[in-house]
């Protein structure tokens, strides 16, 4: 791994000290590559991951055309060096923060978003200043090949992003070769692991983990938006989305039509390769296994599947494609409702008030997003401000992470830090405080000696911080100091 990190910091000397408006016409220039080669990236993320091609289009290319977009327009203003005040007792200085690229950053991605959730870091942590070793998942290799040809095509400097393919072990080997920053995005598991490893060396991390996340449909909710919400939401990229539907919560008052509608449109869902296609297959087995083993589990303590198929009729050596369930009669200690599913299954659970809603939406070690549905925009705000979450959207699902200007990450053992918004390209910068003296006193009033300060520092303390009189104090202070001075 040595060679890799020699390269890409040689590769930062140069990169680094590029003006950003040039850096940013690197980032110009893959934007138009990815526009010319829309049609092979889409077959490439397809036939990698078994989502549909208008899921590739929109979720994984769309959003890296947007963010490139977003970064070209807002880097500049994001990492500006920013003037803070100087307070009172440093008189005479000015003050101000620098935002300095960290150096080579490690990111390491998963499978269910290959091009975009190795592409949009790599390219914020690029604008920044830094050059980037990326390991795709071993999943999807393929993606990470053309990622690597696409900047070729556009023209990016050898070595300011270098790919590096393989599994765990490969990754665990890049965390040991000392990255000055890793952004991780994958599971809990994987991302605790790197955080400890990271810590031995005190690397800072990114780290964007799993979500379990609820949606809670009041008695007043648009019943039909609700109801298509849930299924886009639920069954998005076959369920395996860090932002998925998991835990369906809905009002009792509505609750038997909001099923009933449910099951009706789940129907009339198709699944399939084509374009027109809703829903995709899951793209590998292990995943498909893991949530069979979450259907057996609910279904041995009582739910009850109404779409879809018990995992023992599943043919997954044929086909991936396992279609669409909604599940009932989920008790909270199911797995399906406290474990990440990443599946297409939409667990729903009935509730009778708000306070019930809120605890059992909060009752998880997951906080990554959520949403309301109601049509009292003051309840759902309510209710919105009470999730204890990295994000959350109202009679909308998962959107927050399609706007670049809002922050994106989780809260509990959903990550750590932030990425997307001023805050997402500022965190893969050293944040540097300068202060500035022009240099002509002699001496500070603080420096050595301090023999007969004491007492003008005390008044000072007093003066400024104390209740009143102020004036009389600080008086004192200036006094003290004043006559010290000539005396
Ligand atoms: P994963 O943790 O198994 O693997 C992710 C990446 O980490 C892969 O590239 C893998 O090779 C690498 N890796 C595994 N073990 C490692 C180790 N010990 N050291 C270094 N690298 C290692 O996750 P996955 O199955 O690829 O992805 C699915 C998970 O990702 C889900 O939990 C999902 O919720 C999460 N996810 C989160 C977000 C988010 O933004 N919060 C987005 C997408 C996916």
């Amino acid at each position: 791994m040595e060679a890799f990190y020699n390269k890409a910091r040689q590769a930062y000397v140069e990169w680094s000290a590029l003006e950003l408006s040039k850096r940013l016409g690197y980032l110009r220039r893959l934007r138009h590559v990815i526009v010319d080669n829309l049609d092979r990236i889409v077959d490439e993320i397809q036939s990698s991951t078994g989502k549909t091609p208008v899921e590739a289009l929109t979720a994984d290319i769309f959003t890296v055309l947007d963010g490139i977009y977003h970064l070209e327009k807002h880097t500049a203003r994001a990492l500006k060096t920013q003037k803070v005040p100087t307070p009172v007792v440093l008189m005479g200085k000015r003050s101000y923060i620098e935002y300095r690229p960290r150096g080579v950053v490690l990111i390491i991605a998963p499978w269910n978003f290959p091009f975009q959730l190795s592409l949009l870091p790599t390219l914020t942590a690029i604008a920044a200043g830094n050059t980037v070793i990326l390991k795709p998942s071993e999943i999807t290799p393929r993606v990470g090949d053309l990622i690597i040809d696409l900047m070729e095509k556009a023209g990016f400097p050898r070595c300011v992003v270098q790919v590096v393919q393989g599994g765990k072990e490969v990754g665990a080997a890049l965390v040991e070769g000392r990255p000055d920053y890793i952004f991780f995005t994958g599971s809990v598991q994987t991302g605790k692991l790197i955080q400890a490893k990271a810590a031995e060396n005190l690397i800072p991390t990114t780290l964007e983990l799993g979500g379990k996340d609820p949606m809670i449909v009041c008695a007043d909710a648009n019943i039909a938006r609700a109801v298509a919400g849930a299924l886009w939401g639920g069954f998005n990229n076959c369920g395996q989305v860090c932002m998925s539907v998991e835990r369906l919560l809905v009002h009792n008052d509505i609750y038997t039509t909001f099923v009933d509608q449910l099951v009706q449109q789940v129907g009339e869902l198709t699944q399939g390769v084509g374009c027109d296609a809703d829903l995709g297959a899951m793209t590998h087995r292990g995943q498909a296994e893991l949530v069979g083993a979450q259907i057996h589990d609910a279904l041995k303590q009582g739910a009850r599947l109404l779409t879809g198929l018990e995992p023992d009729k599943w043919n997954l050596e044929d086909s991936l494609a396992i279609a669409p369930m909604v599940l009932v009669n989920i008790t909270p200690s199911m797995r399906i409702w406290h474990e990440e599913t990443f599946g297409p299954v939409l667990p729903v659970m009935v509730y009778d008030d708000e306070k019930t809603a809120v605890a059992l939406a909060n009752d998880s070690n997951y906080g990554l997003n959520a949403s309301v549905w109601s049509q009292d925009m003051k309840q759902a705000q309510r209710i919105a401000s009470r999730l204890i979450t990295g994000s959350v959207v109202i009679n909308d699902v998962m959107i927050s992470v399609a706007n670049p200007n809002l922050p994106f990450g989780g809260v509990k053992e959903s990550g750590l830090g932030r990425y997307h918004g001023d805050v997402g390209l500022q965190s893969f910068c050293h944040q540097t405080a300068v202060v500035v003296d022009r240099g002509r006193k002699t001496k500070e009033l603080a420096w050595y000696p301090y023999a007969g300060k004491y007492e003008g520092f005390y008044q000072l303390s007093r003066g400024l911080f104390g209740r009143k009189p102020r004036a009389k104090q600080l008086g004192s202070a200036f006094l003290h100091f004043i006559l010290r001075k000539h005396s």
